[in-house]
């Protein structure tokens, strides 16, 4: 079975923060293979300043699942974790965005891959760069690391924990 390797962004502002992205990734664990996973970085709310601060990770995974299947997987998990959904950019207790799935390109209605806002926000790239500096982006072409350094987003990410 083919099994393609998935990077995934974990973010939470409500509730135990560090717990929760802990449970999502042993969540993650009994459906897909952990490979790798990034320290915890603490980064104010994008977009809507008016929010508790996030938690954010990356995590490498690997899937034998396809691009739709796993984002139902992935918000199986979310809700299993109490996700409601309500407004654009509100508080969460989870958000689990696929960043990229193998090298594909997948613009549905439901998925857009690599992630659209990868390449603009440090609390993704920063993590992401930890754990997979070399990897290309397939659309922009370039490394992960030089899309860190020409990215212009303002933010600051604090490494909490190793
Ligand atoms: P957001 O992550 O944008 O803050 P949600 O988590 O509520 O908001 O996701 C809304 C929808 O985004 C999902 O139902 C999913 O269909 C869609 N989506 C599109 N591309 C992706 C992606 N790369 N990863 C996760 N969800 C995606
Ligand atoms: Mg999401």
């Amino acid at each position: 079975m083919i099994s393609y390797p998935v990077f995934l962004s974990l973010g939470s502002n409500l509730g135990n923060r560090a717990g929760t992205l802990r449970q999502a990734i042993d969540l993650l664990a009994q459906v897909c293979t952990i490979k790798n996973q990034s320290s915890v970085y603490e980064t104010a709310a994008w977009g809507n300043p008016n929010q508790p601060n996030y938690l954010n990770q990356v995590v490498e995974v690997t899937t034998s699942q396809s691009p739709a299947e796993f984002l139902q997987t992935l918000h199986v998990i979310e809700n299993q974790l109490g996700r409601t959904r309500s407004g654009k950019w509100e508080a969460r207790v989870i958000d689990i965005d696929i960043l990229y799935f193998a090298n594909q390109i997948i613009n549905s209605p439901e998925l857009t891959v690599p992630h659209p806002y990868l390449t603009e926000r440090k609390f993704v790239l920063i993590p992401l760069v930890e754990i997979s500096p070399q990897l290309r982006h397939p659309v922009v072409q370039k490394k992960n690391e030089e899309l860190l350094r020409v990215c212009s987003d303002p933010s600051v990410v604090k490494r909490i924990t190793d």
